[in-house]
Order: structure tokens, then C-alpha cells, then sequence
């Protein structure tokens, strides 16, 4: 995930009030109606089920949601939205849920909080976005697992168990992993019991194969790259993806410029790195993860902000610019099937990378 300088400040606890800092910048919420948002130019997708596994938000209270519009405008069906991360207080995440729930149930003609899977396919026929939360790390339960269950009310569907360092319940990507601890075993089994989604991502490498050997359930990535293709500290080897494939899961194949290998565009990076995934682990096993933030999604700058004061989140050696790919933006769903098509994949395994594959998922494990 990106941030603007306001974001980052609120997040990292420099700014009491976040929207004094930039008057202006932050139009407030929105009511109902947005006269832009009355149809969808969804046609390149031919109704295929686009389903977006991971938001790259900085998550606050008041992060103006009208930007989803981005996502429903490009066509897409569903969006897991991060509400939290090993970087913020726990709380932040609890106060983002409460702020996120209320403005979308204030809006039911264009989205619609989903709890079961089939609720997705609901929400696509009647032409609203569907949504749900997820964690980016288990310091979001405050060392108490029976926080699992009360996340799981109110929407959140995956958790990651390590954001990029170490916590409580096991090892990140970019740290010294240590493997999953006995706290991250039993918060694994709540997880699956309660049918909540445990995401590899950010994770570090020892502890995702500890986890991919304890979960009773399929386990995903929500957005992680095949280092093959890219060597950076948060992508996964082919140990990780033929693993997460054995459990029945998805890896979503992520957006952002630094995970991507270079390439002629973002979209031909993004469709190699789906067919590397889909030619070690076959076709049930790929789907997409953008981490597309709306707001400043190529500012450099503003991002060495956050990285800079965090330096043990982000280490400069995996996030110093330049990369050399751009961020994809969800437009880029319609641009990757088409050029998949190209490729001459067939329409069944477009869909499933699309959206089917996630489906899925999410029909065995939530509940
Ligand atoms: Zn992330």
C-alpha cells in the first residue's frame, strides 16, 4: 500500500487531526447519490466476474471511499478493502471498520457489504460493488484470538498473519523469521473456524509454510508476486505457490510497480506473472490482488515518507526508487483479459483468473 503525506502522518501518529492538514485535499463524505456512479462501463468484461483481492487504501477513519468509484467504474464486482496493518493500532482498525460500514450502508444502490460468497454474485446481478475487509497482519487482535469471531461480524473475511516484521503470531517477509508461533497456531484454527480466509501475504517464508501445513482450510496470497520473475523481499518462491496450490488456495498476483518485473507495460508484466503462476500450479490456482491505492498511486515521494520513518516495516533496500513498472489501476482487468485472450487462453481460464478462482475460495471458507 501507498499514502499520501496525510495518511502517513495520521497513521504514524504525528497528525492528531489528519484533515486540518490539507484543507481542501480530503472532500468529506459524500451523500447517497453520486450522479457519476449511475451505470457501470463494465462491457470489455463481457459480464465476467472481476474480483479484486486486496485494496492498497492507507487506512483512516475519514479516507474518502467515494474513490472506490475507480473500481466499480473499471467493471469490477468485488473488493476486499484493508482496514488494517501491523504499522497501525489496533484500535485505528476497529474505528476504520465502524467509519467504512456506516458509509456504505448509507449508499445500498452501489455496494453492498457481503457475508456469504453467493452474496457476491447477488450484489454483480444487481449492479453494486460488493465488499469486504481484510487484516494486513495479526497485531490487529491485540494478542486475543477471540478476536477473530468479532472481526469476522463485522466483515472482515482474511487476515495476513505478519505485516513485513515480526509480531506476536509469527515472522514477515522482511524480517528474521522465527515460524508461526503457538498465538498465530491458535488464531490459524479460529481463522478456519470461524471461516475467516488466512492470507500468506507479507508473511515470511518458514512461517507460510507452517501455516500451509496447519490450516484445515484452503490458504491464499492476496497479493504476492513470483520472486522468479522478480527478485523483492515480499514475493513468493515456487515452494510458496506450490504450496498455497496443495491447499486448494489462490495466489492473487499483485499491482504495484516495485513487485512487478520490468516489462513493456504493467499489463504484460501482470499477465506474465499470471502465467508463470498458472504454469507451475495449473488454472485453479491464480487471481488478482491489485493493492491499487486511488489517491497519489505513482507518488514516489509521498511513499519514501512512510518508508523512510518505518524503516524496519520497509527496508530501503526493497522499496528505494526507481522501479521500473507503474501501478496498475483496476482498469487494467478489462486490458489483461483482453490480452490473455491474445495469448490464447481459453474464455474458462480468463474467468477463473478473473474472479472464479477467489470465488471459490471463499464459497469453501466463508461462512
Ligand atoms: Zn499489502
Amino acid at each position: 500500500m501507498k499514502f499520501t503525506r496525510r495518511e502517513i502522518l495520521a497513521q504514524i501518529g504525528l497528525l492528531a487531526a489528519a484533515a486540518e492538514a490539507a484543507p481542501g485535499a480530503a472532500p468529506g463524505p459524500a451523500s447517497g447519490n453520486s450522479p457519476s456512479a449511475a451505470s457501470r462501463k463494465d462491457a470489455p468484461l463481457h459480464g465476467t466476474l472481476v474480483w479484486d483481492d486486496h485494496s492498497g487504501f492507507g487506512p483512516t477513519p475519514d479516507y474518502n471511499l467515494e474513490h472506490l468509484e475507480d473500481w466499480r467504474q473499471a467493471g469490477v464486482d468485488y473488493l476486499s478493502i484493508d482496514v488494517g496493518y501491523d504499522v497501525i493500532d489496533w484500535t485505528q482498525a476497529v474505528r476504520n471498520l465502524g467509519a467504512y460500514i456506516t458509509w456504505l450502508e448509507q449508499r445500498p444502490e452501489r455496494f453492498l457489504l457481503v457475508r456469504r460468497a453467493d452474496d457476491v454474485l447477488e450484489a454483480k446481478k444487481t449492479g453494486r460493488m460488493a465488499i469486504t475487509f481484510d487484516l494486513e497482519g495479526m497485531s490487529a487482535l491485540n494478542g486475543d484470538s477471540s478476536l477473530v469471531s468479532l472481526y469476522y461480524r463485522l466483515g472482515v473475511r482474511q487476515m495476513l498473519t505478519a505485516y513485513n516484521k515480526n509480531n506476536l503470531a509469527g515472522g514477515g517477509c522482511h524480517d528474521q523469521d522465527t515460524g508461526l508461533t503457538a498465538f498465530g497456531r491458535r488464531v490459524i484454527a479460529e481463522m478456519n473456524r470461524v471461516g475467516m480466509l488466512v492470507d500468506c501475504s507479507h508473511t515470511g517464508y518458514r512461517t507460510t509454510m507452517d501455516i500451509m501445513e496447519t490450516a484445515t482450510q484452503p490458504v491464499i496470497f492476496s497479493h504476492s508476486n513470483p520472486k522468479q520473475l522478480r527478485r523483492h523481499g515480499r514475493n513468493i518462491t515456487d515452494d510458496q505457490i506450490r504450496a498455497c496450490a496443495r491447499t486448494g488456495g489462490v495466489i492473487g498476483v499483485t499491482g504495484l510497480g516495485y513487485y512487478l518485473p520490468d516489462r513493456a507495460s504493467t499489463v504484460v508484466a501482470l499477465a506474465d506473472c499470471v502465467s508463470y503462476v498458472r504454469d507451475l500450479v495449473g488454472p485453479d490456482h491464480v487471481g488478482l490482488g491489485l493493492d491499487y491505492s486511488p489517491v497519489d498511486s505513482n507518488d514516489v515521494a509521498e511513499f519514501d515518507a512512510l518508508s523512510g520513518a518505518k524503516p524496519d516495516f520497509w527496508p530501503p533496500a526493497d522499496y528505494a526508487a526507481p522501479w521500473a513498472m507503474q501501478d496498475a489501476t483496476p482498469r487494467v482487468f478489462a486490458q489483461l483479459a483482453a490480452l490473455l485472450h491474445e495469448r490464447g487462453w481459453s474464455e474458462a481460464d480468463v474467468r477463473k483468473v478473473l474472479g472464479e478462482n477467489f470465488l471459490r475460495v471463499a464459497r469453501a471458507v466463508w461462512k
